[in-house]
């Protein structure tokens, strides 16, 4: 009982609107909030991984369906998808299924984050569960998008709905002419395909600023709100919407 997930809101760039949140985990280690970027590399040498993993699926269905039924609005939650976890396929299904059944939330509001490294082992495995999932109306994510294996091939092969430009890429795109030449050319590219972009780790006006002349179309980062527990995020989204 010592792991909590956090969840971090994410918007449409143009109108500000909420369009989905991402489930963070995190380990409440004698009230000292410990990291993923602490634990999760370790328990991804181990099979950990797969019961983190499973852990993750549950817990966030059970907590969303919940915030949803007290007035969040549906909006899709992305979960992170580790390699290990991604390549046991009969295992992540079925529990994938299961969650969804035994919370009651519609598979159209999960969408699930595959890092680079996912989609190179075995390009037809990966498309025929990747097919598999879809078929539960569930959609998908490339994280950290530039900083892999970067095979543009894929875009074209993988059935993806949406590009999550890293954050390295956003950082200092006020100061580095290349890094706003790699966004504008990502994002066009992605368009192009019928996909959409999502920048991550915005945390200044200006960052926003240059993502808004590339045409990102969604954003997430601190500059609107970091991770934060399921309660703090429904009272956050309470208060600013009320009138
Ligand atoms: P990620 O999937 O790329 O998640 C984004 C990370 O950036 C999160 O760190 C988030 O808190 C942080 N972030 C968001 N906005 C900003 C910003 O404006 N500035 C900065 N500096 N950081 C920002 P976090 O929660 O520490 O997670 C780190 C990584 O751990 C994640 O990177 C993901 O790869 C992994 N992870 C987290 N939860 C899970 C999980 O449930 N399962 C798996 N397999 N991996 C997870
Ligand atoms: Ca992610
Ligand atoms: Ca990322």
């Amino acid at each position: 009982d010592a792991f909590q997930l956090y969840y971090q809101p994410q918007f449409n760039m143009l109108t500000g609107e909420i369009t989905g949140v991402e489930a963070l985990i995190r380990w409440i280690d004698n009230g000292r909030v410990v990291l993923p970027g602490e634990f999760i590399p370790i328990s991804e040498e181990s099979s950990l991984i797969n019961d983190l993993g499973e852990w993750v699926v549950n817990k966030a269905c059970h907590e969303y369906q919940g915030l949803i039924e007290n007035g969040f609005p549906p909006v899709k939650m992305a979960l992170n998808i580790s390699a290990n976890q991604f390549h046991k396929s009969s295992e992540l299904l079925s529990c994938i299924e299961t969650a969804l059944t035994e919370s009651n939330l519609p598979g159209s509001l999960l969408q699930l984050e595959l890092t680079e490294s996912v989609l190179i082992d075995d390009v037809d495995e990966t498309i025929s569960i990747i097919n598999k999932l879809k078929e539960k109306e569930i959609t998908f994510a490339i994280d950290d998008f530039g900083t892999g294996y970067s095979s543009l091939s894929y875009l074209k092969v993988f059935p993806v709905d949406l590009i999550k430009i890293d954050q390295s890429f956003i950082h200092d795109v006020e100061h580095d002419a290349s890094n706003r030449t790699i966004i504008g050319a990502i994002t066009v590219m992605a368009h192009e395909l019928g996909l959409k972009v999502l920048a991550e780790g915005v945390e200044t006006q200006q960052q926003l600023e240059h993502l808004k002349s590339h045409k990102c179309d969604y954003v997430q980062g601190h500059f609107y709100a970091a991770a934060m527990p399921a309660d703090d995020l429904l009272a956050k989204y309470r208060e600013e919407t009320s009138p």
